[in-house]
């Protein structure tokens, strides 16, 4: 274990008899900064990872009490090829390190009227689906999943896992967008396909797991039903906190330094570029290269404070549209292990309203009066989660980010939200719910921007609208300063697991390997 070792301020490593190997400070131990990490020291580099929390993960981390482990952030493994290529590309196996279950069903969508939709991997179970829910729109919903694949092809395979920080990568791939209609948003284009409601939002949602409201962000985005039926839904044993100490080990196998409770508090530049890092305590380390994985908009609005901004002003980012809030609520449950036996790992309970609801939670910024929940129950799959007889749970609740005019206080109004939830429940899935509830805690989206230094608090950094995603992102290489790269979900490709671990390929393929990159040699930082 290498983590919390103190900072060397002029150790240069060497890779032989006297070359100096070049050093990367990652800012960041999120899946983002994680994945960079272990691909530069794959290149050569000598690399130290920087994080404010006390271990890996950033959002994919756990907190564990009274038996329960309750997996904070992300819970759904899709593509996990591109984790094994991370770990081919660092000559490790993914599998000896990582198990990944696969589920089926992938998760299960439910109604206020009682009817439900299950989907799974197999086309066949699903065309039965799809026939009992509605059964005229199972053409429609074929064309669907031939646009989701086309889209994939395009939209992940040739557009997400490469650069797009030059204007002719965007001119390139313009004629395609303009073919598919990305300008179109994706419930515009299930609505296309598909007449029932339920229907649509089944194909629909899934942009909300990323942090975009469906009625606005690219059609694109029907990708993730590929993605989903392709390479299945899959749960990381141990939780996604094991698959980050897993990225944390395959790193340190390869020679990174881990600091943890640190916190940066500026980038700092010599000679006109990235030239290391100062810590809050005051202490300084030097770089050859920095790689922000802190949200883009902290990374630009704090960490730079003595470079003028050409593009991402502060009054750049104010303009943003940011992804929403989330409302967290995570509890155990005493004695339940054969209760609720039809519900599953991943449940998504719709509240009466889709369109409106996410129109009150982006545009209006208002916290409405009734909700759609995201409900969590891995007790059912990973038993090691909870004590014996007992479930781990956790109910998320889509809510408005703080940037918006009159914002939720939400420290008089997480008590009352969180009871709402419980009532929600146990009125529609849970029966007899809040007898039975042990541990609990929530985050709100004070907590995200208190923990994760979260603009406005938001769950997943800059919404990926179609004026806001590839070139139109932050760039992968800095738009601002040379020797500064960002990884994570606020640059290219952006939010989710495959999206963050994709963006150190990117970034991989962007910096020369370290034989090639020298160390400057002339940085002499002392701490202050
Ligand atoms: C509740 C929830 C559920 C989700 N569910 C899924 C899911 O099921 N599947 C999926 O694929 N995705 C899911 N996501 C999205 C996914 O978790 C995120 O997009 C992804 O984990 C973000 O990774 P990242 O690399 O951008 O870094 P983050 O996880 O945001 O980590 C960034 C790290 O940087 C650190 N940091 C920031 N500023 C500084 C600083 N100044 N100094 C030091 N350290 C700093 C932070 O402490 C943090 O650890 C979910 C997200 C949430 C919040």
């Amino acid at each position: 274990m290498v983590a919390h070792r103190t900072p060397a301020r002029f150790d240069r490593s060497t890779t032989g008899a006297s070359a100096p190997r070049p050093h990367a400070c990652v800012i960041g131990a999120g899946l983002g900064g994680l994945a960079a990490a272990m691909r530069l020291a794959a290149k050569g580099y000598r690399v130290t990872v920087v994080d404010r929390l006390g271990g890996p993960g950033g959002r994919g981390t756990s907190i564990s009490r009274g038996g329960h482990r309750f997996d904070l952030g992300p819970t759904i493994v899709t593509v996990p090829q591109v984790f094994r290529d991370l770990w081919a590309a660092c000559g490790m196996d993914f599998d000896r390190d990582v198990e990944l279950v696969g589920l089926d069903p992938f998760y299960e969508i439910r109604w206020p009227d009682g009817s439900r939709f299950t989907v799974r991997g197999s086309p066949e179970a699903m065309r039965e689906e799809v026939r009992r829910l509605s059964p005229g729109d199972l053409t429609g919903w074929e064309r669907f999943r031939r646009d989701a694949e086309v889209r994939y092809r395009f939209g992940f395979e040739e557009l997400g896992r490469r650069p797009m920080h030059r204007l002719r990568d965007l001119v390139r791939v313009l004629p395609r967008f303009a073919l598919l209609r990305a300008d179109r948003s994706i419930h515009a284009l299930a609505a296309a396909r598909v007449r029932d409601e339920r229907l649509r939002m089944a194909l629909s949602f899934h942009p909300l797991f990323i942090g975009g409201d469906p009625f606005h962000v690219t059609s694109m985005y029907a990708l993730v039903n590929h993605l989903e039926s392709a390479f299945g839904v899959h749960y990381a044993m141990g939780g996604v906190a094991a698959l980050a100490q897993a990225m944390q080990d395959a790193g340190a196998r390869l020679g990174v330094t881990f600091h943890y409770g640190a916190e940066v508090a500026e980038i700092l530049v010599q000679g006109g570029r990235a030239a290391g890092l100062r810590l809050s305590d005051g202490r300084r380390i030097a770089a050859d290269i920095v790689v922000s994985n802190a949200d883009a908009g902290h990374t630009y609005d704090r960490l730079l404070p003595g470079t003028a901004r050409r593009r991402w002003s502060r009054r750049r980012l104010g303009r943003l549209r940011w992804s929403m809030g989330l409302f967290v609520w995570y509890f155990g449950t005493r004695g339940t292990r054969g209760l609720w036996p039809d519900v599953g790992h991943h449940t998504i309970l719709n509240g009466p309203r889709y369109r409106g609801l996410t129109r009150d939670i982006f545009i209006r910024g208002r916290l409405a009066g009734d909700m759609s929940l995201y409900v969590h129950r891995p007790s059912v799959t990973d038993p090691s989660c909870a004590p014996a007889g007992d479930d781990t749970f956790y109910a998320l609740s889509p809510v408005p980010h703080l940037g918006h005019a009159d914002p939720v206080d939400w420290s008089a109004e997480a008590e009352p939200y969180r009871r709402r939830v419980a009532e929600v429940l146990e009125a529609s899935l849970l029966p007899g719910l809040r007898e039975r509830i042990g541990e609990s805690m929530v985050f709100t989206p004070e907590t995200f921007r208190d923990r994760y230094l979260s603009p406005h608090g938001c769950g997943f950094s800059i919404e990926p609208r179609i004026l806001q995603s590839a070139w139109f992102r932050p760039h992968n290489v800095s738009e601002e300063l040379p020797g500064l790269f960002l990884v994570g979900a606020g640059t290219h490709p952006g939010a989710g697991l495959p999206g963050v671990v994709t963006s150190a390929e990117v970034l991989a393929s962007l910096v020369p390997d370290a034989a090639a990159a020298p160390a400057q040699g002339a940085l002499d930082m002392a701490a202050e």
